[in-house]
């Protein structure tokens, strides 16, 4: 087994961690850390768990330790304020883990990784250009919460009709914004057509995730990504609203088919995580929608639905994903799952020592 700590193991995105690592077949968590709210104190008593049922007997004891390196685990997950998170995660990574990161603060640097892992794992040998420079340690990250829906429902389409030019508006669940996020008064009876700085990373993050790989380096897409973000008063699921232009002619048979057979290296390699369907195409006229959707492929899976040709631009659809897995502790336990798959996720010293026991 694999030890895992947890950055801002308390906060909203640090519980679903907690949560969908019990009992995980590869990881086990050593080490929880949060701020010196929590420090210092078990677990159980330093985090209000605000997940359905209780929090794993397995790691209500652990001791809340700062986020500082040394600590007692072989790779690290992250989930800190993007405030903080660039100083503290490229601590760890300067002192040799790998860094599994959620947060906003590297994802568009050069030599790190933006992954999805059905999407743009080849992405994943930047790492090696960070592992040169230091003692082994890396920074992985995994998108935004809307841009993982909005990538993952055009990477089929890209892929086969290409897509030249693409308008989203996102719905966004409350529980986006982190523990306690949204005053009450703001979010019932209300949309909030902000999100800050939300527009802008869909925007880039689109264009990275689905560019290209080639001489070291990730060359962005060159596709025109038009986002306007809405907070909605519902718990969990991001949901768009898109039009898409195509580079080539396509048909609804054709759309339909690129979603519902599009399947990528985490499927082909077993991993975990993976849904066995990535995108799940509903064909009913009023899906899909955050309550009932949401925990589609057990919350990794992308619902699809309203596929209409449109008189603006060629096609419309509504997609959906759920904000706090696919949209952030899954996606970086899928992206960890896939860097072990591969040889990448130890830190050398272990990587020798644990060798002869992998095979
Ligand atoms: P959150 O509920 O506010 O939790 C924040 C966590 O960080 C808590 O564990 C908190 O510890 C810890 N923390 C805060 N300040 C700290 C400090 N100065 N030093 C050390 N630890 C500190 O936030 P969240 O929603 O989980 O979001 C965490 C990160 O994930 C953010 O970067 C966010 O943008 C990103 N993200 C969130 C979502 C989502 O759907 N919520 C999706 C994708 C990405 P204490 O409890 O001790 O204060």
């Amino acid at each position: 087994m694999i030890r895992v700590g947890i950055l801002g193991a308390t906060g909203t995105v640090g519980q679903r961690f907690v949560q969908l690592l019990e009992r995980h077949r590869d990881f086990v968590v050593s080490a929880l850390a949060a701020s010196d709210r929590s420090e210092g104190r078990p677990y159980v008593e330093a985090c209000v768990w605000r997940l359905p049922g209780e929090s794993p007997e397995t790691v209500r004891g652990l001791v809340v330790r700062p986020c500082e390196p040394p600590l007692d685990c072989d790779v690290v997950f992250s989930s800190l304020p993007s405030a903080i998170a660039r100083d503290v995660e490229g601590r760890f990574a300067a002192a040799g883990y790998p860094v599994i990161s959620n947060s906003s603060s590297f994802r568009m640097d050069a030599d790190v990784p933006l992954v999805i892992p059905e999407v743009n794992p080849e992405h994943l040998a930047l790492i090696e250009r960070q592992r040169s420079k230091g003692k082994g340690g890396y920074i992985v990250t995994n998108p935004n919460c809307s841009a993982v829906m909005v990538v993952l429902a055009l990477a089929p389409l890209h892929r086969r009709f290409g897509v030249t030019s693409v308008v989203v508006t996102t719905m966004q669940a409350l529980s986006g914004a982190g523990y306690p996020g949204v005053p009450s008064l703001d979010a019932t009876d209300n949309v909030i057509p902000y999100i800050a700085e939300e527009e802008e990373k869909i925007e880039r993050e689109t264009k990275k995730l689905l560019g290209g790989y080639a001489d070291g380096a990730v060359q962005p897409a060159a596709l025109a990504v038009s986002a306007q973000c809405h907070r909605v008063n519902v718990t969990d699921g991001h949901l768009g609203a898109f039009r898409v232009k195509l580079a080539r002619r396509a048909t609804l048979a054709e759309l339909r088919e690129a979603w519902t057979g599009f399947r990528g290296l985490p499927q082909e390699l077993g991993l975990p995580s993976a849904p066995a369907q990535p995108i799940v195409v509903r064909d009913e006229a009023d899906r899909p929608q955050p309550r009932l959707d949401r925990d589609a492929g057990n919350g990794m899976s992308v619902s699809v639905g309203r596929i209409a040709s449109d008189p603006v631009l060629d096609w419309r659809f509504v997609a959906l994903s759920h904000n706090t897995i696919r949209g952030a502790a899954g996606a970086a336990i899928l992206n960890a799952e896939l860097l072990l798959a591969q040889g990448r996720l130890l830190r050398p010293a272990r990587a020798v020592e644990r060798a002869p026991a992998r095979g």
